[in-house]
């Protein structure tokens, strides 16, 4: 793994957080009206943003985890630091979210906060998915 350029000190996971926070007002969450905001920390140092992404074909919604993750990639970034994740009430990433996350590192540290900006949790991934199936599974 890259060495990482960025600390995550406090004012990184208060910015994280401020971002999520910023994001989640874009939450696209018609049917559930549950706005999640998410901010990704590259080991490059960049941040992405995500929100929920709902659709009146329910399976197809995102989460916002993964649509701050799928940007990432989708411009070069493979390696993460953290995420911050921004509920109403401090909601954990779905199963779904912690597979796509594990991906990428079981290192990765997640903030969960809610919409005040109040950090409620902090965990690796590896934390929240012990076991994971991962990338090693396939020999890769
Ligand atoms: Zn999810």
């Amino acid at each position: 793994m890259m060495k990482s350029k960025v600390e995550l000190n406090e004012a990184v996971r208060r910015e994280l957080i401020e971002l999520a926070i910023q994001a989640q007002q874009y939450a696209y969450a018609p049917y559930s009206q549950y706005r999640v905001g998410a901010a990704l920390l590259t080991v490059s140092g960049k941040r992405y943003t995500g929100c929920n992404v709902e659709n009146a074909a329910y399976p197809t919604s995102l989460c916002a985890e993964r649509v701050a993750i799928y940007k990432a990639v989708s411009e070069g970034e493979r390696e993460f630091v953290a995420v911050a994740v921004v509920t109403a009430n401090g909601g954990s990433p779905c199963g779904s979210c912690r597979q796509v996350m594990a991906e990428f590192g079981l290192e990765t540290v997640v903030l969960i906060a809610d919409a005040e900006g109040h950090l409620l949790q902090e965990m690796t991934v590896e934390e929240l998915l012990p076991g994971a199936f991962g990338p090693g599974h396939l020999g890769k």
